[in-house]
């Protein structure tokens, strides 16, 4: 014999109820049915022949084929008593037809084959927990009003019985599921990183709410679409966009109400209990349960004028046409899902995630408790998932300050050793000029004054870096020739060429070449990849500029067959200070501060700036910058 959720007690109460139904109220066969999550009537103790026994435990009849018996009942106190032929002769058939006596058809108190009789239990507030059901009375005749009374007393026993096991159930269920909440929770709180306390989560979800598929995922910081998402089992498919759009909405919606969803998908028109298989299932089921510890009496089905606790209220249909149900149905197909629950992981105002969980065909309804465990699992989620982003923004900013740190700490040794070495010639030829005032001064002049150029160009470098970096300066709106630039840059770097004996051209260009923003700045860019192309290419060797234009951009080229660069340089080759590794080059005056000024200005009027190198062989400088708009 099946026993109800184990227990044996209430097994033996309704082995007795029944038993004392047969003898002292007087029937030839008594059953009780309890009414299970999916709104099935489990048959759990029957009194009677062995044949009846036989046939009737473990049987079971759903709900809904009996909704018609027990509205159209007459009502005998708590007693429902539908007569023969009431039903149209369509008996439910779960207790044998037996007629006793066919003479005694006149008699109008007869207990007819097809009478039915049966005794809703409820619990103390009225719920409908199962039904005790009599049939072939050992007289014959329908019960009297005292035979009435005494099946309605032994009715009460029974539902008191079945209420308790019922509370007994509840209680263990809901205190492994405290416990498996606390423990899920306590295991996301010692994770530091969103990564892990997904990944070590879904197994213990998916056990403790005995989930056959399930699906974590917390949203990336800022991002909706991507994240970090986990699957049980691992093999479980990913979702397509469209599902990982539809599911994010979903949980938005959800947490934004603070609910949790569940959907119930069903073989298409069958009802329920049908073991027909549809292709096409549909949604016959959609709700919400609470993810607080209450539950809303308006999500209860009323059932034969009570309350059944475990039944969620049936909305209406919703359309299998529809293309987003369609992109769920494509997804849970394989899997085999029958219900669907889907749970958001929130904090504060944000919606950060989401739990989905599947149950398959043929498996039990998630019960209130577990709707609501699943509910609290992904809030304690939602709240380890925001600390634990908290805490990698926190390693960014330290990692940004860190940065920083070493930043100054580059500019201040770099800055000094640039001033100390021009600064030091200068002090020994003032010294010399002391000394010996006849000792040609005029050579003594000429170092001085290179010199303090270096040490004003490093000044200037710094004062131009400063605005760049600053972010409330923007670049000055004016209309700049780049045309111009280049041949003034050219223009200002021919002696030193001609001096290196290097060929230094120009390619002209017919028109003006204008672009948007600041003269000084886009000015320096043109004269530091200039002066950078002169002072890297060594004697005998070419400079080569060239400018031109397309429908929507400049291009300036700055191309020498100098020293080259190294393609690991090239990785390094625009940030401040850095300088070449090659010898040649590091042996020629510089700050390396030229290349990432350059980058700086390009980037702030929306330019792009492109090397092409080869060490030995000679650099190519590509600036790109959008055309001006009176142009263009
Ligand atoms: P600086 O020239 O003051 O060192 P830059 O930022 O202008 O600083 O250049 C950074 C480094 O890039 C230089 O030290 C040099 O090694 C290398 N470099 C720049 N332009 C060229 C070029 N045209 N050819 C070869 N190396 C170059």
């Amino acid at each position: 014999m099946r026993r109800i959720n184990g227990g044996a007690d209430v097994n033996s109460v309704l082995d007795a109820v029944v038993e004392g139904v047969a003898q002292a109220v007087g029937f030839g066969v008594a059953a009780i049915s309890y009414l299970t999550r999916d709104l099935t009537f489990h048959i759990a103790a029957v009194s009677g022949s062995a044949e009846a026994r036989e046939q009737l435990l473990g049987m079971e009849v759903p709900l809904s084929s009996m909704e018609d018996e027990l509205t159209v009942a007459d009502q005998w106190g708590s007693l429902l008593f539908i007569p023969a032929g009431r039903l149209g002769d369509v008996s439910t058939g779960w207790l044998p037809a037996v007629d006793a006596d066919a003479s005694a058809s006149l008699d109008p108190d007869r207990w007819r084959p097809e009478d039915t009789l049966r005794s809703p239990l409820r619990s103390p507030d009225g719920e409908l927990l199962g039904l005790l059901s009599v049939d072939v009375p050992v007289d014959g005749r329908r019960p009297d009003q005292s035979r009435r009374e005494l099946l309605e007393m032994y009715s009460d026993l029974a539902g008191i019985a079945l209420h308790n096991a019922r509370r007994a159930t509840e209680l263990e269920e809901q205190v492994r599921l405290a416990g498996a909440v606390e423990a899920i929770h306590s295991n996301a709180t010692r994770s530091l990183e969103v990564t892990h306390i997904v990944e070590s989560s879904v197994q213990p979800i998916a056990e403790a709410l005995g989930a056959d598929h399930l699906w974590l995922r917390a949203f990336a910081d800022g991002e909706r679409l991507s994240g970090t998402s986990a699957r049980y089992p691992d093999s479980m498919a990913a979702g397509s966009d469209a599902l990982l759009g539809l599911v994010t909405r979903t949980a938005n919606e959800a947490w934004a109400r603070r609910r949790v969803s569940l959907v119930r998908i069903e073989a298409g028109g069958a009802t329920i209990g049908a073991t027909e298989h549809a292709t096409e299932p549909v949604v016959t089921e959609r709700t919400t349960a609470p993810a607080g510890p209450s539950l809303d009496a308006q999500d209860r089905t009323l059932v034969a004028g009570g309350r059944a606790g475990w039944v969620p209220r049936r909305p209406p249909r919703e359309d299998p046409e529809d293309p987003e149900q369609h992109v769920l149905f494509e997804y849970v197909r394989p899997l085999d899902a029958q219900t669907i629950l889907l749970a958001p992981l929130g904090a504060g105002n944000d919606c950060l995630g989401y739990l989905v969980l599947l149950r398959r065909t043929g498996g039990p309804e998630f019960s209130p408790y577990e709707v609501q465990a699943a509910g609290q699992i992904a809030r304690n989620l939602g709240q380890a998932v925001l600390n634990a982003r908290l805490l990698e923004r926190e390693h960014v900013l330290v990692g940004q300050l860190e940065a920083l740190d070493h930043y100054k700490s580059d500019l201040i040794s770099t800055v000094s050793h640039e001033l100390r070495t021009p600064l030091t010639a200068i002090t020994g030829h003032l010294e010399l000029i002391e000394d010996d005032p006849a000792s040609a001064p005029s050579k003594s002049f000429r170092v001085i004054g290179r010199n303090l150029e270096r040490v004003m160009a490093l000044i200037d470098d710094l004062l131009t870096l400063k605005k760049l970096t600053d972010t409330d300066t923007s670049a000055a709106a004016g209309v700049v020739d780049l045309h111009q630039a280049a041949l003034d840059a050219v223009a200002a770097f021919r002696p030193t060429a001609q001096d290196k004996g290097i060929t230094l051209a120009l390619t002209p260009h017919a028109g003006p070449l204008l672009i948007s923003g600041d003269r000084d700045e886009l000015e320096r860019v043109a004269l530091n990849l200039v002066g950078n192309a002169v002072k890297y290419t060594p004697p005998g060797g070419a400079v080569t500029v060239t400018t031109a234009r397309t429908e929507r951009f400049v291009r300036l080229v700055v191309q020498d067959t100098g020293y080259g660069i190294s393609p690991r340089d090239q990785e390094e080759l625009f940030t401040e200070f850095f300088r070449s590794t090659n010898p040649d080059a590091l042996a020629l005056p510089g700050t390396g501060l030229g290349l990432s000024i350059v980058r700086r200005i390009v980037q702030r009027h929306g330019g792009s700036i492109l090397l092409d190198s080869h060490l030995g062989r000679g650099s190519t400088f590509t600036v790109r910058l959008p055309l001006s708009r009176t142009t263009a």
